[in-house]
């Protein structure tokens, strides 16, 4: 070799690995969100897609999103994770026992993604539509050996030093009998160095000018969206919120809950649990347009942090045919239909008649006369209308209230309604509680081709940490 020769080659292995380190340092977004859905896994946002179509909305942006990775979720103890688990695996990259809260099974303290982003010196937000010490919010900033340690939970949220905190509120936040307390955690956020609006009361006053937000729409979780009333705060306010108090040079991590899709999906209400992922779908696509205005610069990533009630596209009665459109005769939560009840029964107006009456107005039931109703339709048999007064018996003995149990096997009037209802839209249930199956993690942006194939829970936060 010439030593002509050899100085182009080097020259071009030069440049080569120039243009490599410069490709490396631009897989690093400057701003990342990441989006969890409690409890939503390939038959919830199946099951909504479906939906939109049938009901001609628009179709979901998680869907749509370009890279996708089947996501194992199993804990360090079980098969079957919960919530606290599978937050901790998502958010600091290791296994833990169900119940555990960014600890690892010995109770040593773990760093997720959102710590690990504050000390890069990012601005950090983190979103919930449920309470903000509930187990997956928590997995982000807390560390507790248990999830039921909710005081403590809000403890940690206070001296994070994270820039915002949004969505529901915090549950036990005087919490007199926990052996730390030390005063009203809003009252200690404050000492904090935090603007503290309860209620959405303040949403409108908070700007950037405030270094440190927490910024709740409720006493406790969100309404469902379901039930929710125009002007009611959602999970995309919240959103919209944080990106505009957070953006900065240095970039941000914003982590943002769906968590009563879990919540209904325990309680085996197909209707409020679509309705649930629609709005949550909402929230993500305020990152998206986000992604769109900043695409060099931006990854969103969407999860679940494990399936809940064994969801399956398809029921016995109904065979091969899809009624799912159906879901939109359902106006409200199963919890809203149970205190509907209940209010009647309180006032003692409750009678079958009444019951079905207020099945008929809620779920679209019709009910026909001498047995006459036509299959596949929202017209019950006498077979059926026999159930729903053996379970009305079965929760107002008597006119008195008995407490509606929930999940699939359970013998209420209000699980007897939700469950006839959802096998009418071809939807069924197997579990009260979660189940193993995987979830789905999909991404768009910088980074997001990390996210493919088969993957686990841990990988996010361990391919997040890297993308910092
Ligand atoms: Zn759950």
């Amino acid at each position: 070799m010439t030593n002509r020769i050899f100085k182009t080659l080097l020259c071009t292995l030069v440049i080569i690995a120039g243009v490599c380190c410069f490709a490396a340092e631009q897989v690093k977004p400057k701003y990342i969100f990441l989006f969890i859905g409690d409890g939503m896994s390939f038959p919830q946002r199946m099951a909504a897609a479906e939906y939109c179509k049938q009901a001609g909305l628009a179709p979901l942006a998680i869907n749509a999103m370009k890279y996708h990775a089947v996501t194992t979720t199993n804990s360090a103890n079980s098969f079957i994770t919960d919530s606290a688990a599978s937050g901790t695996a998502i958010a600091c990259g290791t296994k833990t026992n169900n119940g555990m809260i960014g600890v690892d099974p010995q109770g040593k303290p773990l760093v997720s993604v959102a710590k690990a982003a504050k000390k890069a010196g990012r601005k950090v937000g983190i979103i919930t539509s449920v309470t903000i010490n509930h187990a997956t919010p928590a997995s982000f900033y807390a560390n507790n050996i248990s999830r039921g340690n909710y005081y403590q939970i809000a403890l940690d949220m206070v001296n994070s030093g994270f820039d915002y905190f949004g969505g529901g509120g915090a549950s036990k936040f005087d919490n007199k009998k926990d052996k730390k307390y030390c005063g009203n955690i809003y009252e200690l956020a404050e000492k904090a160095g935090y603007f503290v609006s309860l209620e959405g009361k303040k949403f409108n006053e908070i700007n950037p000018s405030m270094k440190r937000v927490m910024s709740f729409g409720a006493v406790g979780a969100l309404p469902y969206a379901i039930d929710s009333k125009e002007g009611d705060l959602r999970l995309a306010d919240f959103v919209r919120q944080a990106i505009t108090q957070l953006d900065n040079p240095n970039g941000f991590f914003i982590m943002a809950e769906g968590g009563k899709i879990d919540w209904m999906c325990h309680s085996n209400d197909a209707g409020t649990t679509i309705k649930e992922i629609i709005d949550f779908d909402k929230a993500v696509s305020v990152a998206l347009e986000f992604a769109k205005k900043h695409s060099s610069e931006t990854l969103v990533v969407v999860t679940g942090d494990h399936e809940t009630g064994g969801l399956t596209l398809g029921f016995a009665g109904t065979a091969y045919k899809s009624f799912i459109k159906r879901i939109s005769l359902q106006r409200c939560s199963r919890d809203k239909f149970n205190h509907k009840l209940r209010e009647l029964s309180q006032k003692n107006e409750l009678t079958f008649e009444a019951a079905k009456k207020l099945a008929a107005e809620n779920f679209g039931f019709e009910f026909v006369a001498g047995g006459k109703a036509k299959k596949l339709t929202m017209q019950l048999s006498a077979a059926e209308e026999k159930a729903l007064k053996k379970a009305y018996n079965v929760q107002f003995p008597g006119n008195k209230n008995r407490k509606d149990a929930r999940g699939v096997y359970d013998s209420t009037f209000v699980s007897a309604v939700i469950r006839l209802f959802n096998n009418k839209a071809s939807l069924a249930w197997t579990s009260g509680a979660h189940t193993a199956l995987p979830v789905n993690t999909t991404a768009d942006g910088v980074g997001a081709e990390n996210f493919t194939n088969m993957i686990d829970n841990t990988d996010i936060s361990k391919k997040l940490k890297e993308l910092l």
